[in-house]
């Protein structure tokens, strides 16, 4: 199945709208009947600056509460449960490894207690990060999309919403962001230089900040 750029962005819009009239739903464990409070797409959906704060700050709220529980614990670290991402295993480790080599400041790590999840399947709006803006945020991977555009590239660019990057999908396909803009003939899975600041600099300043609120 191909998705067209109305389809999402009416999808979009509907989630967007839904998020404006505060109908707040429980994240479901199927993707399909799910209405995330929140989403940022692999291709152009709207609200996703917001939708990727949302989600960033949600995952961040969980790292500040376990390092509240641990404060020895000196590493920012993220961790991720990758189980119901089985297809994706290797794009999923590539990906921890672009960005623990692009950044400092933050670690992804895969481990008990997570603080975000794989999921895979089909869904119309292709491939995202969600949350329910109560720290349960989950990055889904679909199968045609990822079929249709570099898998890594797919799945490098939703860890960066993770880490608290939007989208920027008229931007060149050096961006990481850039998602499915510079289409799918784009393969490059690293971050550039502008992207990688900002994600050290989220996690520098912004931790701090919902540390102190966990407090
Ligand atoms: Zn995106």
């Amino acid at each position: 199945m191909r998705m067209t750029r109305t389809a999402s962005a009416l999808a979009g819009l509907g989630l967007a709208v839904a998020a404006a009239l505060g109908s707040v739903a429980p994240a479901s464990a199927a993707a399909e009947t799910s209405t995330p409070r929140s989403v940022a797409a692999y291709e152009a959906s709207t609200e996703n600056a917001a939708a990727t704060r949302a989600f960033q700050e949600a995952v961040m709220k969980a790292v500040a509460e376990k390092r509240a529980a641990n404060p020895g614990a000196l590493a920012v670290t993220v961790t991720y449960d990758a189980s119901a991402a089985p297809t994706f295993r290797s794009q999923i480790a590539s990906s921890t490894s672009i960005w623990n080599g692009a950044v400092s400041n933050v670690r992804l790590q895969e481990g008990s207690n997570a603080d975000f999840t794989y999921r895979e399947g089909n869904d119309p709006r292709g491939s995202y990060a969600s949350t329910d803006g109560h720290g349960r945020g989950y990055i889904f991977l679909d199968y045609a999309q990822n079929q249709q555009y570099n898998s890594t590239r797919v799945t490098t660019h939703e860890t960066g919403h993770v880490l608290g990057l939007p989208d920027t999908y008229s931007g060149p396909c050096s961006q990481l962001m850039s998602g499915g803009g510079p289409g799918p003939s784009c393969t490059n899975a690293q971050p550039d230089s502008a992207e990688r600041s900002r994600v050290e600099q989220l996690w520098a300043n912004g931790l701090a900040e919902a540390a102190a609120e966990v407090r």
